[in-house]
């Protein structure tokens, strides 16, 4: 297919609908359309290079064109691209699934493949409802946090919390509980996020355990809600949740598409709770950013539950085109090999102290409300007003507008909202981090002062 720069900018207004984009204005102002990558670098169609300081949303972790990653899919392409993971098998998902086990928390030894993380969140909401069934008991109403996300399924959005997203679908939702989202819940009633305001809201959730007794399972995001703009869960909360679960016998699904391989500084954020969920769901930086793979991680006692003879019908009928795909499977073995050999969680520890030390550099800016930092993952939250508290109106765009300034001086990112989100790939080097710091800093510093 023949084209130029001025047909690519023109077909991609025309014929290409973005994600979470308002296409109205993206036809007017456009976007990035990038060519090609290397390391922490993306350059565009006219050759400009911008640090990719979101991840390439979130998933990026060794970088762009890494030279084993690259070779691992080249290798399996020549041996076969894709084949059924329906009632068969092949070698790259079952060494990966195999090795996945070896990294979770103890407990964690049965994996169900798909390709996305709302995907994988769905698999544990059907498996952990049809868990019930399969063991004769009538359960139907899960119990989830105001402010979660957990992708753009429907099943996944009825669990989800982010009125701006969900909200239009309210009708189409299942029954769910809410709970309120820890952090604001922290922040308006105990001021911080304390051990007091954690055990106030364990309190909440063992009232609706014991009130309720057809509750499949509590659904979260680990350690943090990232996409309702990067706000952190009191320290032990988690672990709240698992004991409180365990005690009404009730499962616990742990979402970790965000925080999965590193970006809290440990492998998965339970580690940091010394938790083991009865489901964890991963995705995003599993195949190191290069292609789409998730998985839902569960314990031997559910997968016994879907054991049966042929005939009785147990077996967990759900499944996709591309489930366990062999190439995204082998790019995700050689992701995790490449963890081991360039030591990535031991050479992050310094870079996230770094960061935080960075970080604290925003609260001198008069258009900053707050900053979050969970390991290697941040927001800063632009305001109005400090004092009064009051956000910019939603439709000035402000985080946007800072992006935009951004992307001119060369960094990368795309804000929630007005949360502005770093979330570097983890083998960014510290000069690269300052780099990043210093045209984020100069952005909001231009916001003019009203
Ligand atoms: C991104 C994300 C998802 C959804 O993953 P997709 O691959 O975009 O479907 C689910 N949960 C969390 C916590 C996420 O950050």
């Amino acid at each position: 297919m023949k084209w130029d720069r001025e047909t690519l900018i023109r077909w991609d207004k025309e014929n290409f609908w973005h994600p979470f984009t308002q296409m109205k204005v993206y036809r007017e102002e456009g976007g990035i359309i990038f060519e090609r990558g290397e390391g922490v670098y993306l350059w565009d169609i006219d050759g400009k290079r911008y640090i990719d300081a979101i991840s390439s949303l979130w998933c990026n972790v060794h970088g762009h064109n890494h030279p084993k990653l690259n070779k691992a899919i080249e290798d399996q392409l020549k041996k076969v691209a894709h084949t059924t993971t329906l009632g068969s098998s092949n070698i790259p998902a079952i060494l990966l699934a195999r090795r996945l086990i070896e990294i979770s928390p103890e407990g964690l030894n049965k994996v169900f493949y798909s390709e996305d993380g709302a995907e994988a969140v769905e698999i544990a909401l059907k498996m952990a409802y049809h868990y019930w069934r399969n063991r004769g008991e009538d359960r139907k109403v899960f119990v989830t946090f105001s402010e979660a996300y957990h992708g753009d399924t429907i099943g996944a959005v009825s669990v989800g919390g982010i009125d701006l997203f969900h909200g239009t679908y309210r009708d189409l939702l299942f029954e769910t509980i809410k709970l309120p989202s820890p952090y604001l819940y922290c922040k308006e009633n105990f001021g911080e996020l304390s051990q007091t305001c954690s055990e106030d809201l364990l309190m909440k959730l063992d009232e609706v355990l014991r009130a309720r007794r057809d509750v499949v399972a509590v659904v979260m995001e680990s350690g943090i809600q990232a996409a309702a703009g990067m706000l952190p869960y009191p320290k032990g909360f988690m672990k709240g949740v698992r004991e409180i679960t365990k005690k009404h016998g009730v499962l616990m699904i742990v979402d970790e598409v965000a925080t999965g391989f590193g970006r809290t500084g440990t492998m998965f954020y339970c580690e940091q709770e010394g938790i083991t969920p009865d489901f964890m769901c991963l995705g995003k930086g599993i195949t190191g950013g290069y292609l789409p793979l998730a998985v839902t991680l569960t314990t031997d006692r559910v997968f016994s539950a879907f054991l049966g003879e042929f005939g009785e019908a147990k077996h967990f009928y759900h499944g996709h085109t591309y489930t366990g795909n062999n190439l995204a499977c082998a790019v995700a073995l050689a992701n995790l090999e490449v963890f081991d050999e360039e030591k990535t969680l031991e050479k992050l520890t310094p870079k996230i102290e770094h960061l935080n030390r960075r970080l604290k550099e925003f609260w001198d800016l008069e258009h900053v409300g707050d900053v979050r930092q969970l390991g290697f993952m941040a927001g800063i939250e632009l305001v109005k007003n400090r004092e009064k508290g009051e956000p910019f109106p939603y439709g000035e765009r402000m985080g946007f507008r800072v992006a935009r300034k951004c992307w001119e001086k060369g960094v990368f990112l795309r804000p929630l909202g007005d949360v502005m989100v770093l979330m570097m790939p983890l083998v960014i080097e510290k000069d690269q981090i300052d780099e990043v710091i210093d045209v984020l800093k100069g952005a909001i510093a231009e916001i003019p002062v009203l």
